[in-house]
């Protein structure tokens, strides 16, 4: 089955004053995401994640390379709004700022935009505003004002108008960076639900607690894939992900210093506190060291 997106050598760079000319902002990327997975993006500040984001929907297109959707080519030829409607449909994206992405004044209008948009019939669309309510856990906020909701409710209102347009993956950029604890783990809940339910899930996201939820992390660097596996091998390699500034999870960190300061063998690894204290208590049991710990 051909993957649901694939990048082969894709290059981007930004024009304008600013720009540094030669600097490319997504820098022969090749890669692959296939149909259901759950992949999180990490990288440092500007390591061209939302540049990959929005390659992948078609609000840019690169200088080079090439990019197939289910194995359709979409790259290296004239697109016509038809090529790009089907692309953004099958696409989707959420953004950072919620307040930036509600344009109506009612819940569920703002919900009904995207397939409004699409032209879907109206009766559908009734189906589909209550049907992604429901997803979200948003359905008895419908003839609310989003203003006066939470970011975490806002967000999830945001995904609710982009589930409306039944895409086959959707693209998190940041979507949780602005909420407060309770909102975060709300849409992330809710990001599992849909992944659950077959839809593709793209995060992008500098949390790595969220990070290890996914099927697979792809580490970005200066436009380029730096690392790449499931999140327990690649989160062992602790000293390379220093490098490229980013953290890893704190059992990790831990288990890697203890490990360092004592000689101990802990196979590194993401854990639960529990099982992290548990494989530190049994460590200790066994070399009688309990001096090394200061
Ligand atoms: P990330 O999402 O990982 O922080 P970006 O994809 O936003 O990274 O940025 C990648 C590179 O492209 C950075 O060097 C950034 O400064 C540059 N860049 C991003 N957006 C623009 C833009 N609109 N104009 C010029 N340069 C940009
Ligand atoms: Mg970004």
């Amino acid at each position: 089955m051909e993957p649901l997106i694939r990048f082969d050598n894709v290059c981007y760079t930004y024009t304008g004053e600013d720009c540094e000319p030669g600097m490319f902002a997504v820098n022969n990327l090749s890669l692959e995401i296939t149909e259901g997975e759950f992949v999180a993006i990490l990288g440092h500040n500007g390591s061209g994640k939302s540049t990959t984001a929005k390659l992948m929907n078609l609000i840019l297109s690169p200088n080079s390379g090439d990019i197939y959707i289910e194995g359709n080519k979409i790259t290296g030829r004239e697109l016509t709004d038809e090529d790009i409607f089907d692309v953004r449909k099958k696409i989707g994206m959420v953004f950072q700022n919620p307040d930036n992405q509600i344009v109506a004044t009612i819940v569920e209008e703002d919900v009904a935009f995207g397939p409004e948009n699409l032209g879907v019939p109206s009766k559908e669309i009734r189906e589909r505003v209550n049907e992604a309510l429901d997803t979200v856990g948003m359905r008895e906020y419908a003839r609310h004002a989003p203003h006066k909701l939470s970011g975490g409710q806002k967000q999830r209102v945001a995904i609710a108008g982009v589930i409306a347009m039944k895409p086959k993956c959707i693209i998190f950029d940041e979507s949780t960076a602005m909420l407060d604890p309770m909102g975060r783990k709300d849409v992330m809940n809710t990001i599992h639900r849909l992944n659950r339910e077959g839809i593709t899930v793209i995060l992008i996201t500098h949390y790595m607690n969220e990070a290890v939820q996914a099927d697979r992390v792809i580490v970005m660097k200066n436009g380029e894939v730096y690392e790449e596996g499931k999140p327990e091998d690649v989160f062992c390699r602790v000293e390379r992900l220093w490098e490229a500034g980013l953290e890893v999870p704190q059992s990790t960190e831990l288990i890697f210093k203890l490990n360092k300061k004592l000689g101990w063998d802990i196979p590194l690894g993401v854990y639960d506190f529990d099982t992290c204290a548990r494989l530190i208590t049994e460590k200790i049991n066994s070399t009688g060291d309990k001096d090394g710990i200061n």
